[in-house]
Parts: C-alpha cells; structure tokens; sequence
C-alpha cells in the first residue's frame, strides 16, 4: 500500500453517502485512497419507502439490505457508529466507536422530523423518520385494530386515524393506509365506515409542487377511499387525545389514538454544531458541492441547501437528488486525487412521482404529468432503479418492486 493515501471519510451511508462510496470505489484503486464509510446502523434503508412499512403495507425488513453487501472491502471499510462530532479544523469526527481523522470528509447524515416546536408534537405523534419509526407506528395502527376488536366497550378513538400535513410525505402515507385499512378490517372483523383518518394541512394547497389536475386526482381518489381533509387548518397542539387545531380563531380538540405527523423534516442536528450558517440542518454549498472555506468537506444529500447557479432558492431535499450528488461528489473525490480541479454539480430533473397506494399516483416525469396506473407503474420503476444504482442487478432482483 502507497503510504500517502488520503484519507477519504464518508459520514452516513443514505442515498447520497452509499451511492458517494459504491461509485467512488469502481474509480479508484486500494493505494489511491484509504475510505471509511461510517453509519449508526450495519444496513442502509429506503427512506423512500418509509410510508409503505409505517402503513404496514410492506415489512420495515423489507426496505433494509446490509452496507457490507454492496461495498468492495478491500477497497472500502465500513464502521457501525453513531457520529456525534465533527470538528471541522482539527479534521477530526467522533463517534461512539473511536475517533477518526481524515483529508476529505464527505458529510450524508440525512434528514431528521422536524415539528417545528409545536407544543406536544414530539411526545404524542408518531414520526416518519427512520426504520424503527416506521416498525412502531405500524405496530400501533394494527395493535389499535386488535384493541378495538377485542374490547367489551368499543372505543371508536382506536379506529380513528390523525396525519399531520398533505404534503409528499403525508399523502404518500395516506395512499398506503388506504391500502392497508381494508386489510386490517378484514383481519380483525371490523366494519370499514367505522375507520375515521383525518388529514390535517395548514397550508391552503397540498402538493404544492404538482398542477392542480394532479393535485385534485389525488384528493379525489383519497377522498373516494374514505380520507377527509382538512385543509388551511394550522395544527396548534398534539396530546394524548390527538391534535388540537385552530379554526375561526379557536382551539378544537380532534380525536384519535393515532396521530402521525408527516409535515416537516430537516437535516441532522450535528450540522448546527458543527458549521456556521447552518439553518434547519441545511448548509449552503459551493457549486462543486463542498462548503465555503473548507475545499476538502463536501456536505450533500439532505443535510445540504444546494443553490444551482443562477437561482435564488435551494434544490429541494429528495433521495434523487442526494443520489446525483453522491455520484458527482465521487467524481470530485477522484479528481482531488489526481491533482485535479473539482467540478460544479449541475442538477438533471427527472421528475416526481407521488404514490397513491400501489395501484395509483400522480406525477412530472421529465415535463409530462402523469396519473393513475401510469404513475404507480413509474414510481415502482424509479423505486428499482434507486435500488439497482446503489446495489446493481442483483440487489435490484431481490429488492426491486417487480
Ligand atoms: P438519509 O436517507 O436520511 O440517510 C442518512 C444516513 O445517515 C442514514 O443511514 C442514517 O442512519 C445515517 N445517520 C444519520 N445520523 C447519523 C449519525 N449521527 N451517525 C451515523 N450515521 C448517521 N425523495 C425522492 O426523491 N422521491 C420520493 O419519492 C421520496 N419519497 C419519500 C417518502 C418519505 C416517506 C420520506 C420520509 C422521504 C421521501 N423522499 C423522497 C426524500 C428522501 O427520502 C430523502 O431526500 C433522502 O433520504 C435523503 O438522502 P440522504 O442520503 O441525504 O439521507
């Protein structure tokens, strides 16, 4: 091995961190670069599925596959490790399994919720942030079912459903449990017209990224399937009975056992405390996707604020885009080897789809909108191809949506 290996560090191993390391390692040979990937969990998970396995509509199993299974070890070694500083002078991360030192640091910590302080929100409704959130909450909506089945004296609250936010997140969930609540009847002889979910937004318009023909497809279908919503309704409060909401200038208690909120994320924490500037866990990036004063620290996926040149407002935060800038970042890395200058990111928009469920959707596909089957049909298409690009045909076989 050449001793003057840099030191490649690679924090997090989401979309952008695992598709950093699995491309750089194709570029690169052993005596170029010596790189650690580091993660809190020995899996990565399809953060993009998080709503099917917090429905129940597919296992939380079902979204995770092992890092060690789609990295090459003689090149790359992985550490199972919660970071928990990143001191950005001294070159230096600490994580509860040791300290490392590195010559380039690429930061994929990710998204974290974010209930924007409302009072109670934290304590009282189930989030859709990680593998174990989605396992619990999952586990609660069907313990409720059972619950509700099993009593004496029914308490209606166990079939009464709250989500907070019409947003992606929060109709992508509302289109699973639509799938899965006929399921739970029929397992626990529950009569449906009983079910109550609520869909709580205060925005006045939902899916703001969408036309409105999307956007009334996908109310209309849910609406269809029993979902009421309430829209320009600010959710003021969550407790132990559900969400307290403001309308006319006054507090309403809204009724169920089950809240979720589906409204709001931003990116790790660790940001804040570790780089100036940082706002919601977001940092804004140089065009090469490093951060300003540090040309060996790339921040990218959900944790950056990325403003293409020319633009006044940041990419939004999605798993296609933390994808691109895994692979441009594992280019720059190459290019810093050599000697070379980085080069700008330059973002291609493929488009959006919006699940409804498995069997409908909305979406843009490079311009286009689509709907219904079309649209199901193209999210499983953009969900295999995530998989295939991070573990290749193999992996796409065993965890594709085909
Ligand atoms: P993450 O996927 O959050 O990965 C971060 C990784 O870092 C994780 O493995 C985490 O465990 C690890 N980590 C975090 N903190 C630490 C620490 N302190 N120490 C060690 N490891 C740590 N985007 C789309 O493009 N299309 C969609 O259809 C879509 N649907 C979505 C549906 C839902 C329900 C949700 C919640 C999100 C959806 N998104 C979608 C957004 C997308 O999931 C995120 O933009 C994407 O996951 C960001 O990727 P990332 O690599 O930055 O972070």
């Amino acid at each position: 091995m050449a001793q003057n290996r840099k030191k490649v560090l690679v924090l997090g191993a989401g979309y952008a961190g695992l598709q950093t390391v699995t491309k750089l390692q194709k570029q690169i040979s052993a005596d170029e670069a010596e790189i650690t990937l580091i993660n809190k969990n020995d899996y990565h998970y399809e953060a993009t599925w998080l709503h099917e396995a917090s429905a129940g509509t597919i296992s939380y199993e079902d979204l995770l596959y092992p890092v060690k299974s789609v990295i090459n070890e003689d090149k790359v070694n992985f550490v199972k490790a919660e970071v928990t500083k990143i001191d950005r002078n001294a070159k230096k991360v600490e994580t509860d399994a040791g300290i490392f030192d590195f010559d380039i640091l690429v930061v994929g910590l990710g998204f974290e919720s974010e209930t924007f302080g409302i009072k109670g929100m934290k304590d009282h409704a189930f989030q859709i942030e990680n593998v174990l959130t989605s396992r619990n909450l999952a586990r609660h909506i069907e313990d409720k079912f059972a619950n509700y089945a099993a009593s004496k004296e029914k308490d209606d609250r166990d079939l009464a459903i709250l989500v907070g936010g019409a947003g992606f997140t929060g109709i992508e969930f509302l289109g699973e449990l639509t799938d899965r609540i006929p399921e739970l009847c029929n397992k626990y002889g529950v009569d449906q017209s009983k079910v109550k979910i609520t869909c709580v937004e205060a925005a006045p318009k939902m899916l703001p990224m969408f036309s409105d023909d999307l956007v009334n497809h996908a109310v209309n279908y849910l609406e269809n399937k029993g979902v009421e919503f309430k829209i320009a309704t600010p959710i003021v409060a969550c407790n132990e009975n559900g969400f307290v909401v403001k309308v006319n200038d006054e507090e309403q208690q809204l009724e169920a056992n089950t809240s979720v909120w589906a409204a709001g994320v931003r990116g790790s924490q660790l940001m804040e405390a570790s780089f100036d500037g940082v706002k919601r866990g977001r940092i804004v990036n140089e065009q090469d996707l490093t951060i300003a004063g540090h040309d060996d620290i790339f921040v990218i996926g959900d944790c950056a604020a990325f403003i293409p040149a020319g633009e006044e407002r940041p990419l939004p935060t999605t798993a296609q885009i933390a994808m691109q800038q895994g692979e441009h970042v594992a280019k720059n890395i190459k290019h810093i080897l050599e000697g070379q200058p980085t080069q700008e990111f330059d973002y291609v928009d493929r488009g959006t789809v919006c699940s409804l469920g498995s069997n409908d959707g909305v979406g843009i596909v490079y311009g286009r909108d689509i709907i219904g089957k079309k649209a199901a049909f193209m999210k499983k298409v953009i969900d295999t191809r995530a998989v295939f690009k991070l573990g290749g045909i193999g992996l796409a076989f065993k965890k594709g949506k085909f």
